[in-house]
């Protein structure tokens, strides 16, 4: 298992989610380093996205801490009591992380260059003019400078999951989560995203990855987390947790998916 440190940018303690009577995350301690990938496995129904989620503001824990950049995740720490968050901080921790999910969630009535440059003008007030030319270099960095101008119904699933990792980008993140960015699209689609992904993670972002590409993990992966049934059942180095696991578990559903 990961050793916890206290100098992770993202650091998880004994977080605890449940809908109703069905407890969905156990208790769940990890840490993401900064400038580092974390790839998320589990089956389906393990509680993934429910965690990427809770890191991201969409749901509230009930239980356990969750820290970014040593904010606490939804409140301020004042000691030893913790009191919920004024709506404004929320949405200005939100901002600084960025979230890319299994659609592409494009807005479908505005271009591509539109989408990017939405939130850096209504949220962080930034001129049209400044907004447009951040958001070229982005279009750049995705390979998709040529289609600014195309609206997402004009676009393969691939070039919008691109868009939408540029449109995340736009807020200049500290952290990125992905939840299966990958698993929607056609096979062939896959690899120019996943591309995109891998420079990003090469250039030094910090991402909490949850997939089920086995070979970007091996590639890109600091630290591999395998998840099943709300807890965290291992993790480890990819050469470790892929090729060497431990629990019957993780071999079981590594099997699955290799
Ligand atoms: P994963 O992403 O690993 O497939 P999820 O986090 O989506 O898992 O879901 C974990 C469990 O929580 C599943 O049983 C799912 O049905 C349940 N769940 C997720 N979101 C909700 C919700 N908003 N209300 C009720 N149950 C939910
Ligand atoms: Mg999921």
């Amino acid at each position: 298992m990961t050793e916890l440190s206290d100098t992770a940018l993202v650091q998880l303690r004994g977080v605890r989610k449940h809908f109703g009577s069905l407890e969905v995350l156990k208790g769940i301690s990890m840490d993401v380093q900064a400038g580092e990938v974390s790839v998320l496995l589990g089956p389906s129904g393990s509680g993934k996205s429910t965690l990427l989620r809770c890191i991201n503001h969409l749901e509230t824990i009930d239980g356990g801490r969750i820290t970014v950049d040593g904010e606490v995740v939804g409140y301020r720490d004042h000691g030893d009591r913790l009191r919920e968050m004024h709506p404004r901080e929320v949405a200005k921790q939100r901002r600084s992380i960025g979230m890319v999910f299994q659609r592409f969630n494009l807005f479908p009535h505005k271009t591509a260059i539109e989408n990017i440059i939405e939130a850096p003008m209504v949220v962080s007030r930034l001129s049209r003019s400044d907004a447009i030319a951040e958001a070229r270099q982005l279009l750049r960095r995705v390979g998709l400078e040529a289609w600014a101008d195309h609206y997402p119904s004009q676009l393969s699933g691939g070039q919008q999951q691109r868009i939408a990792i540029a449109r995340a980008l736009a807020m200049k993140p500290k952290l990125m989560l992905f939840d299966e960015p990958t698993s929607a699209l056609d096979p062939e689609l896959v690899g120019e995203v996943l591309d995109v992904m891998k420079e990003l993670a090469h250039e030094g972002m910090t991402m909490i990855v949850v997939t089920h590409e086995i070979g970007f993990a091996r590639e890109v992966a600091d630290q591999v987390v395998f998840m099943d049934g709300g807890v965290v059942v291992e993790s480890g180095a990819p050469v470790d947790l892929i090729d060497n696991p431990q629990h019957a578990r993780t071999q079981g559903f590594l099997h699955s998916v290799l």
